[in-house]
C-alpha cells in the first residue's frame, strides 16, 4: 500500500468516526475512493440488501473509473495529461462533475478550486512529494497562475485544460458527489430509509427505524450524526438530526496534513495565497445535496466566519458551524444550522450564532 493510500486511508477514518450515529440492522461498509464507504438500509430483507449493495458498488467503482487523480485511464488523468493541447472526451458524467465544480468555485468567488491541484501537490497531498521545507515564494507563485479555473473548457462531450501544467483535483467535491449518485439510485428503486456515507460525506433520508425514534426535526424522526470534536477524535460537539434528502459534510483540519518543522499544515489550499489554510479547525455543512455540503464545506474552511457566512446568503438551504482553530472552542453557527443541531449540554454554551 503506498503512503498516500495510507493517508487517506487514516484520514477517512479520522473522518468517519467523526460521525456517529444510532445501530441499524442493515449496514454494510466497504473501501471506495479511498475511503471508507456505508450504507444503511434498516428496512430491507436480507436479499434485496445484497441486491442494493451490489448496485451501490458497481456505481462507485464506475465513478472512480472516471475521475481517479491516478488511473492512467480515467478521463481526468486523460485530460491533466493532456493539459495545454486538444480538448478530450470525457463521459457525461465528468462533464457534470466538472460543470458542478465550477459552479461551486464561482459561487465561493474562487474559494472552492478545482484547478488549485499543482499547489495541493506541492503542499505533499494527493500524489506529490512530501516537502521537507517551506515552499519558497518564487514556487508558489508560479503554480498559482496555474490554477485559473476560467481555463477549464467544458464543451457538450468533451473538456480541455487551456494552459500547459494545469490539472484537475476533485478531491473536494467528489465524495459528496458520489453520495448523491449512490443516494438517488437507491432512492429511485424505491428505498425510503436510509444512510449514504462515503468519508463522512453523508446523505439521509427517513430514519434509522420505522418506530421508536430517538430524536426528531419538527415532528418527523430523524437520523442523528455526531459532528466531531476537532481536537478529541473521541469526543463530539453534538448531534445533527437530518432526514428528507438532507446532506452534511465536514472539512477539517485534522483530516490530512504535512508536518514541517514543527509547524503542521492542512490538506486544504487557499487559492489566493497557495498556501495550507490556517485559522479554521472545523468546518460543517448541512445542504440540500451532498455535492453542495462537500464543495461549501471545503470552500468555506478557505473563505473564514465573515467572507464564508456572506458567500452562503447565496444558498439559503445550507447552514454552517464553523468551528476556529482555537481553544477553548467556540461553535460558530449560522442561523439556520439551529433547526438541525443539538450540541452536547457541555457545549451549549460556547455557541455563538452568526447574523
Ligand atoms: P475536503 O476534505 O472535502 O475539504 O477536501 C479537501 C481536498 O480537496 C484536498 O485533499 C484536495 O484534494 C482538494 N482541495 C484542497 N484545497 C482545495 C480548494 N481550495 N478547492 C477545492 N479543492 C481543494
Ligand atoms: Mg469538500
Amino acid at each position: 500500500m503506498n503512503r498516500h493510500l495510507i493517508l487517506n486511508i487514516i484520514g477517512a477514518i479520522v473522518c468517519y468516526s467523526s460521525l456517529c450515529y444510532a445501530q441499524v440492522k442493515h449496514t454494510h461498509t466497504w473501501t471506495c475512493m479511498g475511503t471508507i464507504a456505508e450504507i444503511n438500509i434498516p428496512d430491507s430483507d436480507e436479499k434485496s440488501f445484497t441486491n442494493y449493495i451490489a448496485i451501490a458498488e458497481k456505481k462507485m467503482e464506475e465513478l472512480e473509473r472516471l475521475l481517479s487523480l491516478f488511473k492512467p485511464e480515467s478521463d481526468i488523468y486523460r485530460l491533466n495529461s493532456a493539459s495545454g493541447g486538444d480538448e478530450i472526451n470525457v463521459s457525461p458524467v465528468t462533464l457534470e462533475i466538472l460543470k458542478l465544480s465550477v459552479k461551486y468555485a464561482d459561487i465561493s468567488n474562487g474559494a472552492f478550486n478545482p484547478a488549485v491541484a499543482p499547489l495541493v501537490k506541492l503542499w505533499g497531498f494527493s500524489g506529490g512529494k512530501l516537502p521537507v521545507q517551506l515552499p519558497s515564494d518564487s514556487e508558489i507563485q508560479t503554480l498559482l497562475k496555474l490554477t485559473n479555473y476560467k481555463n477549464i473548457t467544458i464543451a457538450t462531450n468533451t473538456a480541455r485544460l487551456a494552459a500547459k501544467g494545469m490539472s484537475i483535483d476533485l478531491g473536494g467535491i467528489a465524495k459528496g458527489y458520489a453520495v448523491d449518485i449512490c443516494y438517488r439510485t437507491l432512492v429511485k428503486m424505491g428505498i425510503k430509509d436510509l444512510m449514504v456515507n462515503i468519508g463522512g460525506n453523508i446523505r439521509c433520508n427517513g430514519s434509522p427505524r420505522r418506530t421508536n425514534t430517538l430524536f426528531d426535526i419538527g415532528k418527523k424522526p430523524a437520523w442523528s450524526i455526531g459532528v466531531r470534536h476537532p481536537y478529541d477524535r473521541n469526543k463530539i460537539v453534538g448531534v445533527l438530526h437530518l432526514t428528507d434528502g438532507y446532506a452534511v459534510a465536514t472539512s477539517g483540519n485534522y483530516e490530512k496534513y504535512v508536518t514541517i518543522g514543527n509547524e503542521r499544515y492542512c490538506h486544504i489550499i487557499d487559492p489566493q495565497t497557495g498556501k495550507p489554510v490556517r485559522g479554521m479547525a472545523g468546518v460543517t455543512i448541512i445542504a440540500p445535496t451532498a455535492v453542495e455540503a462537500d464543495a461549501m464545506s471545503t470552500a468555506l474552511f478557505v473563505l473564514g466566519v465573515e467572507r464564508g457566512t456572506e458567500v452562503l446568503k447565496k444558498l439559503p438551504d445550507c447552514h454552517a458551524l464553523f468551528i476556529p482553530d482555537h481553544q477553548p472552542i467556540k461553535l460558530l453557527v449560522t442561523s439556520g444550522f439551529m433547526k438541525y443541531f443539538t450540541p452536547l449540554k457541555e457545549f451549549t454554551t460556547l455557541v455563538e450564532q452568526l447574523k
